[in-house]
């Protein structure tokens, strides 16, 4: 069987506590193993991929909440705005900009989450502290610019590492960001809660750390090759 259910209900059974949600990852994964996972219940998929996603959303049923988790170019938003319910990766302020805009242009609003470059590796995408003030600056004091997205709050991916200590210190230190952003920038609405941290080899830690919502793809869909 390609989709592990009993993984699935394991992994449920742990976010309960935390009320944290589970971003199902299929990228790679046939739109067969995301049928599966929904008949089991599940209804949020992330993808990575604008493509991939662009074929898969059609073939699929119309209450998927599809996430974008990978890193997004600004000319493809267009492709994934009628019909996608997060954008994980949001990195620079252009970006936020123009989900705006194609999200105006089919009256939508678009949760976006700030990418937040937690990790000690330079590949990682992601804004730093500075940057990320600068484009919540940027977004406070424009409301009227971006009517069409909400920022959800914030993403990040720790150190690919077997220390799982670093990974605990990345995750708290987003969670920290995270408060004192929140405090600065929108304090008392809904916007800034979220935290999206944690994967397949890290996910237990991230919630104790406080993730709101974990990304999983391997544990669920086997690894990808
Ligand atoms: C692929 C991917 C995941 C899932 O990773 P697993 O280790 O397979 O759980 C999570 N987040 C992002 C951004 C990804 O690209």
């Amino acid at each position: 069987m390609s989709v592990n259910l009993p993984a699935y209900n394991r992994i449920l059974a742990e976010l309960a506590p935390h009320k944290a949600r589970l971003v199902a990852v299929s990228k790679v994964k046939p739109a067969a193993d995301i049928q599966s996972l929904y008949d089991a219940g599940q209804r949020i998929f992330g993808e990575n991929y604008v493509q991939e996603l662009q074929e898969k959303h059609p073939i699929l049923p119309s209450d998927i909440e599809w996430h974008f988790i990978g890193h997004l170019q600004s000319n493809k938003v267009k492709y994934i705005a009628p019909f996608v319910s997060m954008i994980h990766a949001v990195d620079s302020l252009r970006l936020l900009e123009e989900i705006n805009k194609q999200a105006a242009k089919h009256n939508r609003i678009i949760r976006c989450l700030l990418q937040v470059h937690i990790a000690e590796e330079e590949t990682k995408f992601g804004l730093d502290e500075t940057e990320l003030k600068e484009l919540l600056t940027q977004w406070k004091e424009q409301p009227d610019k971006f009517r069409n997205v909400r920022i959800a709050g914030f993403m990040g991916m720790a150190t690919n590492t077997d220390n799982m200590e670093q990974v605990r210190a990345e995750f708290r230190h987003l969670k920290n960001l995270q408060a004192q952003l929140k405090a600065s920038f929108a304090p008392g609405d809904e916007q800034l809660t979220e935290l999206s941290i944690g994967m397949s080899g890290d996910y237990t830690i991230a919630l104790e750390e406080g993730s709101t919502m974990v990304r999983i793809g391997s544990m669920l869909f086997g690894a990808r090759y």
